[in-house]
Parts: structure tokens; sequence; C-alpha cells
């Protein structure tokens, strides 16, 4: 049955096998196409368990996920499924199968038995796409982390994804590869329209996403926009899960009498909201 959202999470729990409790429970939640969702959770609260619910490496153990429509229980389209829904881990290293990143880059196509004369222009394509044309020759082990990654976003770019689930692919990276990754990855969505699925325990990487999902315990816990969901700085601290600074420093502010509005993620937010509260005059509307 065609189904409206590229990802659809329906109840689902899972239980790993020999386990006493399910790794998640009844979480629900529909993806967009275009969107980009960030799942934030600390270690252990299920994030990587769901990923791998969303390409069919898992099965629901309850409940039912399905990707372009796509039930994921039913054998024969995993390869439709995982060819629509690239994985990128976070272990660069790991991902690496090829002695040069363009070889690299093919690993995926070969598998899908893509002919060799349309494999050369996607490989062109996707490695431009990250920004890493001119190293299509080297040796992926000569690579930064970042660079790594990004050659991993290529393979999976090359097999022309409708959405592309990173699982804390900056979570082995200095701060520099983090931002190139982050970059490559919203980049991707804004002007290609990919849609994105980035698992991180990065509070400031969620802060850019469309929608954040918060795990803790297998469960979903807080969806919504980056501000609906800092909003609950209260709840957030709860899960030992940081807020923005200044979001945390207007809720300070508020619980001291300040009336500032709900929604403040960043210091123009801030600046901005406490001009209004201390000089309301100079507010033009
Ligand atoms: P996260 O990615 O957020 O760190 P995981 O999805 O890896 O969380 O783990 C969720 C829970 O499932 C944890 O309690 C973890 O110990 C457990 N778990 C993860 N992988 C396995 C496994 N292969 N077998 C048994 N339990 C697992
Ligand atoms: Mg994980």
């Amino acid at each position: 049955m065609q189904n409206e959202s590229l990802i659809r999470i329906d109840e689902v729990s899972f239980t790993y096998e020999g386990a006493s409790s399910p790794a998640l429970s009844h979480v629900s939640a529909d993806i967009q196409p275009g969107e980009f969702v960030a799942v934030l959770g600390h270690n252990g609260s299920g994030k990587s368990t769901l990923a791998k619910l969303l390409n069919a490496l898992y099965i629901p153990t309850e409940g039912t996920v399905a990707v372009c429509g796509y039930d994921t229980r039913k054998e024969e389209l995993v390869w439709e499924i995982r060819r629509r829904a690239g994985m990128i881990f976070q272990n660069p290293d790991n991902q690496i199968v090829a002695t040069l990143v363009k070889e690299d880059v093919a690993f995926g196509l070969e598998n899908l038995g893509v002919p060799t004369e349309e494999m050369i222009p996607r490989i062109e394509s996707a490695l431009s796409a990250v920004r890493m044309s001119k190293y299509a020759d080297s040796a992926p082990h000569q690579l930064s982390g970042g660079q790594k990654q990004r050659v991993a976003i290529a393979g999976i770019l090359a097999m022309e994804p409708s959405v592309i689930i990173a699982d804390e692919a900056t979570a082995m990276l200095d701060p520099s590869g983090r931002k190139e990754v982050l970059d490559t990855i919203r980049m991707l969505n804004r002007k290609k329209g990919i849609t994105v699925v980035w698992i991180t325990h990065f509070m400031e990487e969620a802060a850019q996403a469309d929608r954040v999902l918060v795990v803790t315990d297998g469960e979903v816990r807080l969806s919504g926009t980056p501000a609906e969901v800092f909003d609950n700085v209260d709840l957030m601290q709860e899960m030992h899960l940081d807020v923005p600074p200044m979001t945390a420093l207007a809720n300070a502010l508020r619980q001291e009498g300040m009336p500032l509005p709900a929604g403040i993620l960043t210091v123009e937010d801030l600046a901005k909201e406490v001009d209004q509260v201390l000089c309301p005059s100079k507010s033009g509307t």
C-alpha cells in the first residue's frame, strides 16, 4: 500500500533476544519527504536500535515500520528499502571497503547491479556533491575523519536514496570534522531535497533540525521543532540532556519574573526579547 509519509513508524517495540526489557517501546513517528529530523538521546536510549529498524536491519517485535510505503517485515522488499534508506554509521574506518575513494563510492552501486557506464557519472556527481571530487583517486586511509564520512555519504548518495539515516556520524570527529559533515548533510537536504534522519547526542546538532524526537529509555518523550522541544528545560534536564545555553538562560530569567516568550534558542533571539522587555517603546509593531 502506498503511504504519504516517507517513513512511518507505528507503535514500534523492539526487544533484543534474551533481553529482559525492550530497547524500544511503542515508538510512533512519521517522517515526511524533505524533512530534516534529529533523534536526540543519551547513550543507551535506543537510537541505534531505531536506526536499524528504519532500513530493515531489524524487524519490529511489535508494530510496523514502512519506508516509502514498503513494510520492513516483508523480506522480499529488503533491497527496495535499503537502496531508499541509506545509513551512515559512527566509525568512518568501518565503512571504507575499497583502496581508492572512487571504488569505495562504487561499492554500493555494484551491489545494486548498476551498469558500469551509468556508474561513472553517478560516482562523479556524488563525489562532487560532497566536495570530494579531487580525492577520487586517493587512498581513503589518507583522508581525515570528516573526509572519510563525506566519502561514506557519497557512497550512499550514488545509490540515489530517498532518505539518509546518519547514526552519530559525527561522534568520532573533531569539531571541524563535525561541522564539515553536518554542513554537507544539511546542504544535501536543502538543495537536493533528501530526507535526513540525524541521530545524535549533541544538542547543538539537534537544534539545527526541522524537528527533534527526544528518545529516553526506548521511548519518544518529546517531539517538535527545536524551539518547542528545548523549551522543556526541566524535563530535558531530568533526562540528562542539555538545552541551548540561551534557552536555559531565558528559562532562568523567566523564573525570576522576566516576561520572556517561549522559543528562544540563540543569543540573537534572547537579545531581541530582552530588548522588548526593557525598551518596549522601541518596538516598531
Ligand atoms: P543508543 O544508540 O541510543 O546508545 P542502543 O539502541 O544501542 O542505544 O541501545 C538501546 C538498548 O538496547 C541499550 O540498553 C543497549 O544495552 C541494548 N542493546 C543494544 N544492542 C544490543 C544487542 N545487540 N543485544 C542486546 N542488547 C542490546
Ligand atoms: Mg548508538
